[in-house]
């Protein structure tokens, strides 16, 4: 298990150990200056006591687990650094909620950070379960930890479906993007396998990773549903579910 420290006496160990080490070199990609003093002004606020363990690096963002008020909090910083912007420039700006972004990387990264807070409370509001928002300034998400103790619950992929409970997971799935297309306007589009969690005790499906999810004034809207909804229908094909991606896409759009 890994123990959560405090904010402050972790990033005066990582200063010290600065350039020690390559695993210190990703973290200080991550917990660039300016991103520390965010993490304090969030801490200062009282949301966050203390940062825990690496849940997740990933292409553009590092996951933490936080040690919250009275819960276990989960924070996705999106690297200043080292992201791959390019793609998130052209989403942002098929986004009409976006238009007044300036066009800097920075300020393009803000932007997406905050996506991903009004996204995630778009699918609450149309009954889609997800990890929901605490607070986002600047790069920096602080959400619901969808876990147990210090662990995540299980990526889709790795929930033990099979053949018997397959059906059960696709109609949910599937009727969750219908709720995020038809009640928030949304498309996710980055659907997998890798970005639905699952709740092992109720076996709910729990959709994550909503940065690049747009509204159906994006340009790719229809584009990314048909992906999403090939990709989902691909994965549980494996598990006998024989559905076809076209009707679905039809039956999603015609509500
Ligand atoms: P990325 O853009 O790097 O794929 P994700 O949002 O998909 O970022 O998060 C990466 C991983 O971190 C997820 O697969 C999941 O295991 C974990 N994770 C993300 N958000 C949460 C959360 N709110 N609670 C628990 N684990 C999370
Ligand atoms: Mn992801």
């Amino acid at each position: 298990t890994r123990k959560v420290e405090r904010i402050d006496t972790q990033v005066d160990e990582m200063r010290v150990r600065r350039k020690d080490s390559n695993a210190l070199k990703v973290i200080e990609n991550v917990f660039d200056d300016a991103t520390l003093k965010t993490l304090y002004t969030i801490s200062n606020k009282g949301i966050i006591k203390a940062l825990g363990g690496s849940i997740s690096t990933g292409k553009e963002a590092n996951v933490f687990l936080a040690e919250g008020e009275d819960r276990n909090l989960a924070v996705k910083i999106y690297r200043i650094s080292s992201s791959t912007f390019n793609s998130m420039e052209e989403y942002i700006l098929g986004d009409p909620r976006f238009r007044n972004v300036r066009h800097s990387k920075r300020d393009i990264i803000f932007a997406w950070t905050k996506k991903e807070h009004r996204n995630l409370e778009r699918a609450i509001e149309a009954g889609v379960k997800v990890p929901v928002p605490i607070i986002s300034e600047r790069n920096v998400l602080v959400m619901e930890f969808m876990g147990e103790g210090e662990r995540s619950y299980p990526q889709l992929k790795e929930a033990g479906v099979n053949k018997e409970n397959a059906r059960a997971f696709f109609d949910t799935i599937s009727k969750y993007i219908e709720l995020l297309y038809t009640k928030a306007n949304l498309v996710h589009g980055d659907l997998s396998e890798y970005n639905i969690l699952v709740d092992p005790h109720t076996q709910e499906p729990i959709f994550i990773d909503m940065g690049q999810s747009v509204t159906l004034e994006h340009p790719k809207s229809q584009e990314f549903l048909r992906r999403d909804i090939e990709n989902i229908i691909r994965y549980f094909k494996k598990y006998g579910i024989d559905a076809d991606p076209e009707k679905l896409y039809s039956t999603i759009r015609e509500i």
